[in-house]
Parts: C-alpha cells; structure tokens; sequence
C-alpha cells in the first residue's frame, strides 16, 4: 500500500462556489482568484474548470500568470500587485495580462513606455488597509494621467481592498466605503471592491468587478457564517488512513512530550499525516477529525509524518479506516477547514495554501 494521504479536489464544487458568488452579486463579474496556487488547490487544474465561467482571473505576480499562460489558459489574467520591477513590464505587455497600479514609481514605469497596445489598468486606492494603493487625496491626479494617456493605459477601473469585510462590526468597513463611493463618484471609475467576505455579506461593496478568493473553495471567511456561507461547498479534501492503532491503559501518555494522556481506557488511531505535509502542528487536544465518517478528536501533539486521534468511541475503526482532515468523508459527512483552523489558532486560508507538495493532488469533476 502506498501511503494513503491525498488532497482529493472536487472541481464540481469550486464551480458550485464560483456559480454562487456570481449569483450574489448580479450586476457584477467575478474575478476568480487564482494566487498562491489557487490556495494550495492546483492554479491550473482550477483555471481550466472556471475557464468559459469566470471572465477573468487574478493572481499575486507575473510567474503565476506565465504558469496559466504556457498551460494554455488564455482567459485574461489580473496582477493583482501589478509588476515588482520595471522590466517585467515587457511580458505583461506580450502575456496580455492586466494589472494593478498602486504606487509612483509603476505609474512612471508604465508611463514611460509606449506598449503595442495599451494595458488594462486597476489604479489602487489605500482607503484604510493601509497596505498599498495610493493615498486617497493623490487619487485624482493619478487617474488623471492615466486617462490622458490612451496610448499606455486603457480599461481604467478603481480598486481597494477591505480590511474588515469580515467583521460583525460594520465600523470601518463603512469608512472605507464611504470613502469609496465619494471618488468613484468623482472620477465616474468603474469599481472592484470586494473580496469573499464582501461579496457574501456587503452587497453597497459590489462593483463592475469583484475579487473572490478563498470562497471559491469553500472557505467561509465570516466572523460569523451566513445563510449564503452556508451554501459554499469544500473543495479540497484531505484524506488519509489509519497506520496502527494502539490500546492504551487510563494515564498512558501519547506522542511528544506525551500532552495527551488517556483519561480513561483508549483506544488511539495513528493517521498516515502530519506537519510535514501541511497539517498544522499548532492544532490543539480536541481538534476534529472524522474517522470513518465520525467526528473524534486529536490526541497528542502532531508529528512529521503521523498524527494520532481517539477512536475509543469508534469500535469500529480499524487499520486501514478512512479519515477526513478536512473535507468530505465517504457518507457525506463534512469538517470545515475553518472549523480546524479555530484549532490551530489560524484561518482556513493558512491551512489550504499550507498543504505541501509532498501531498498528491487528485482531481474530480470540473466539466459540465
Ligand atoms: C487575495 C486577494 C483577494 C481575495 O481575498 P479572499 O479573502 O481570499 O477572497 C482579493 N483581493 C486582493 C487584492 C487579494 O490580494
């Protein structure tokens, strides 16, 4: 036997996803993004099942764009940080990609030459992320000169990011917007604002673009999930086997420093995963685990290559038995990443783009 982990991608559901953030947002196209290896999922595996659904994708810097390009993708693609450099300029150009604008010096880069045709530009605000974009009061004359000049620029939108979309509390969200909705106004832009926590829950925040990212594949990013969080669908299923399964007396200890100890007569399954492929060692006593289908918990400090979870309660668990990381187990039952993440003192988002390469990608699905 091979060993059993395996990071199964259920294309169906990135599609479901992608189908619903579209839906919530009618008067808006979706831009999906694909960074970061669409978030550990696959980048080009995940743009050939969106290409034809979503009109456009992002992703954080050239070198992902040029892997989508040379795997034949040929939907238009977003830099969503733009170029790093000036002479990246010149593939952005031949690549037909569009980009982000948030800073001087790509502006006079940009300026100062003269591409065959002009590129799409997203001119970045900082509208309270206070990460990048230009200072809302310099915004003006920056679209002003990208405006004046047709021959380097062309398709101008707006764009700024949220810092709170999340959030329960509306506060600085509604700064930002307010913020927003004064320039936009003022420059007649066409805007994309938001991104998965905004395109679930703050509809004023959908523009002629959004930006969802981590929805796509089913991670709920809300402080508090809603009726349409509910409906995304996990797309990555971590999946693996029990190796060996131990009987332990009341008060054995497990694993490492021996954290766990029995509080009662035990039975441990040893799982075939560990930190080196991504599951997080910060992941506490309790955190869930389905085995066979059944919710139980971690048990132990997490190794390397192996982890170890409670099967008192599962008698029927045995060598070989199934178990879900996250995901979607065999009889439909499901663990949120998110719900792992609370565990490890994280967010889904970490966890997805965290699975490493040693973990094979399986593919399901991704056609109608
Ligand atoms: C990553 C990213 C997104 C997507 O964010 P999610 O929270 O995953 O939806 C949107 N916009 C920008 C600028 C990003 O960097």
């Amino acid at each position: 036997m091979t060993r059993p982990l395996i990071a199964d991608i259920d294309l169906d559901a990135l599609r479901h996803n992608y189908r619903l953030a579209r839906d919530l947002a009618p008067h808006s196209r979706a831009l999906a993004v694909l960074k970061a290896d669409a978030y550990g999922h696959g980048a080009v595996a995940c743009a050939r099942a969106l290409e034809g659904l979503a009109p456009a994708f992002a992703v954080a810097c050239l070198e992902e764009a040029v892997t989508l390009r040379e795997a034949g993708i040929t939907t238009p693609i977003m830099l969503l940080e733009g170029v790093f450099e000036a002479s990246e300029l010149e593939r952005v150009e031949a690549l037909g990609l569009w980009m982000a604008v948030h800073s001087d010096w790509q502006l006079d880069a940009l300026l100062a030459r003269r591409p065959a045709r002009p590129i799409p530009v997203w001119l970045k605000v900082d509208s309270g992320m206070h990460r990048l974009g230009f200072p809302p009061e310099r915004v003006e004359a920056a679209w002003g000169r990208l405006a004046d000049a047709p021959e380097h620029a062309c398709d101008l939108h707006l764009m700024s990011h949220f810092a709170t979309a999340d959030s329960l509390d509306p506060r600085y969200f509604q700064r930002q917007m307010t913020l927003l909705e004064t320039l936009a106004g003022r420059l007649g832009a066409p805007t994309c604002l938001a991104n998965s926590p905004a395109t679930l829950a703050w509809p004023e925040a959908h523009g002629a673009w959004n930006r969802p990212g981590v929805m796509l594949y089913g991670g709920d990013p809300l402080e508090a999930s809603s009726e349409a969080s509910r409906r995304l669908k996990p797309v990555m299923t971590l999946r693996s086997r029990l190796i060996a399964v131990r009987e332990l007396a009341a008060g054995e200890p497990v694993g490492y420093a021996g954290r766990w100890k029995a509080p009662r007569p035990s039975r441990i399954g040893v799982v075939a995963a560990g930190y080196g492929d991504g599951y997080d060692r910060h992941a506490v006593d309790g955190t869930p685990v389905l085995v066979e289908g059944r919710r139980t918990a971690l048990a132990g400090k997490v190794s390397m290559d192996m982890l170890t979870v409670d099967i008192t309660d599962i008698p029927e668990a045995e060598i070989g038995s199934e178990v879900v990381l996250w995901g979607r187990a065999a009889n439909g039952e499901v663990l949120p990443a998110d719900e792992v993440a609370r565990h490890c003192d994280t967010i889904s988002y970490t966890l997805l783009t965290g699975v490493l390469p040693r973990v094979p990608r399986r593919y399901h699905g991704g056609f109608d």
